[in-house]
């Protein structure tokens, strides 16, 4: 289990997620190149412990954990994980 991001980042990309994540498992960083290519951002669901830091600092409400997601947004269950299985 672990944490979700949905469409509300596509376009948005704040990224405070990223800062706050003890364990790094929300990419790509800004600044990278892959920040710039991709239209929202990852969590990798092998490393997010759960802690739901990430989902409390989104200003656009775009993360869930997985067994919340709703159900027009699930989809994305699968687009965090394979954007890691790159
Ligand atoms: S729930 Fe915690 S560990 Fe998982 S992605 Fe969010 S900040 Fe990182």
């Amino acid at each position: 289990m672990a944490y979700v991001i949905t469409s509300a980042c596509i376009g948005a990309k704040h990224a405070e997620c990223v800062d706050v994540c003890p364990v790094d498992a929300i990419h790509p960083h800004p600044g990278t190149p892959e920040f710039e290519q991709e239209e929202m951002l990852y969590i990798n669901p092998d490393v997010c412990i759960e802690c739901g830091a990430c989902e409390a600092v989104c200003p656009v409400n775009a993360i869930y954990h997985e067994d919340f997601v709703p159900e027009e947004e699930k989809e994305f269950i699968e687009r965090n994980r394979a954007y890691f299985a790159k």
